[in-house]
């Protein structure tokens, strides 16, 4: 893998692509900052060598220019976060002469915030007359946004037609974890898979079956699997079209030795928005007109043996809707509890996943969070990632 450390950086001026799409409230208000502090001992180190930095990151799905989704608010912060003496301005625009103006006019240790790179359609598109333009702007390119390469998108695969490209460390860091945890992970290697479709984590299901000792399956998935195995599940979230796939995932487990568990119990409501209604229910007795919004004390207790006994755990997809508080118990209570586990090497990745753990405010008891999301999965799944073939050469 090439990496910042590879060369010297000194009074060049370097495209560093960075992930700061960090959630915000409806006033436009920074949420959680874990995204942008997750980049920064890069920006700190290639400051430290006197580089002048043109920093790029998407914010949201932009279909216009919308006023929220504008990077003000994230060079703001940058400039909080590196400090006072490293100016942090922000572009107003992605390119054109304003944009390299301004660069000119910076000195040599600071930082110039692009706008929204997803503002110009020519982004996702991967449009290479943008690629091109934002490469002339600098010398070196750094990617650092390990969650956007598996998207073939100008600033992450267009950009390194055109200048000699590194890897930054939370790239690095992603790379290196994952890449253990694909080929030679501590055993026993236990699965807590939740979230809500199974149809979403199919391609995972199949390829993590063969490489883990045990899948312990919750959250809204396991209606399926347990649909698939003849259970009635009431009103919860099911999908009928991929019943033969659970199927065939419940087969492949049996013939590659690997334990599959599904939820015993389950907490059970009328309605989600309002519930009147709020009991445990074991599978057997599944009420037709009821829906599953938590695994049961019973199935915690179950999956919390296994996590105990494992030696790593890699957790995908949150237990129920744990966005809802009468219903994040599983979740919660299995996360912190692994969270308390020093013995066991846990790995968790996914959004909502991440989400669910900064929430409970177990962040710094994992051992890796990855902020992936689809790249993450994809790299898991052994899929070819296009942002970082160029880094791995
Ligand atoms: P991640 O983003 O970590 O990969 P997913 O996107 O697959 O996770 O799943 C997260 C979603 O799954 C959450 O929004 C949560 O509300 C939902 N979910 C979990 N359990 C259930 C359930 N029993 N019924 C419906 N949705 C569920
Ligand atoms: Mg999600």
């Amino acid at each position: 893998m090439k990496t910042i450390r590879d060369i010297d950086f000194t009074h060049s001026t370097v495209i560093v692509r960075v992930d700061m799409n960090v959630p915000m409230n409806s006033e436009g208000e920074i949420t959680s900052e874990s995204r942008i502090l997750s980049a920064v001992p890069t920006l700190n180190y290639l400051l430290a060598q006197n580089a002048k930095l043109v920093v790029i990151t998407h914010i949201g799905r932009p279909k216009n220019h919308e006023e929220v989704l504008k990077t003000d608010k994230i060079a703001q912060r940058l400039g909080q976060i590196l400090g006072p003496s490293i100016p942090v301005e922000k572009a107003d625009e992605i390119v054109g002469e304003s944009v390299a103006e301004k660069l000119k006019s910076m000195p040599y240790r600071s930082v110039l915030v692009l706008e929204n790179i997803r503002f110009n359609k020519g982004e996702t598109k991967g449009d290479d007359a943008l690629s091109r333009e934002i490469a002339s702007l600098g010398d070196y390119f750094v990617n650092d946004a390990f969650s956007c390469c598996h998207r073939n998108h100008a600033s992450i695969t267009g950009i390194p037609k055109y200048l000699p490209t590194y890897a930054g460390f939370q790239m690095e860091k992603e790379i290196n974890e994952l890449t253990q945890l694909n080929n030679t992970p501590d055993r026993p290697f236990v699965l807590l898979q939740g979230g809500a479709k199974v149809s979403s984590k199919l391609g995972l299901l199949k390829i993590l079956v063969h490489k883990v000792d045990k899948m312990l399956i919750g959250g809204g998935m396991s209606f399926t699997f347990l649909k698939a195995m003849g259970y009635n599940v009431g009103k919860s979230l099911l999908e009928e079209d991929k019943l033969e796939m659970a199927k065939s995932i419940i087969e492949l487990a049996k013939e590659t030795g690997t334990k599959l568990l599904l939820p015993r119990d389950f907490l059970v409501t009328d309605n989600i928005q309002n519930p009147s209604i709020l009991k445990i229910v074991s599978i057997q007795d599944f009420p037709d007109d009821l829906i599953g919004v938590d695994i049961g004390p019973s199935t915690i207790a179950m999956f919390k043996q296994d996590i105990k006994n494992a030696k790593t755990v890699l957790f995908n997809g949150p237990m129920g809707i744990f966005e809802y508080r009468p219903f994040e118990r599983g979740t919660r209570e299995l996360y912190t509890f692994a969270g308390d586990l020093n013995d066991v090497y846990k790995v968790a990745a996914g959004g909502d996943t991440a989400a669910a753990i900064e929430h409970f405010g177990v962040d710094n008891y994992f051992s890796y969070i990855s902020m992936g999301g689809g790249a993450t999965l994809a790299y898991i799944e052994g899929k070819p990632l296009p942002g970082i073939q160029q880094i791995m050469e």
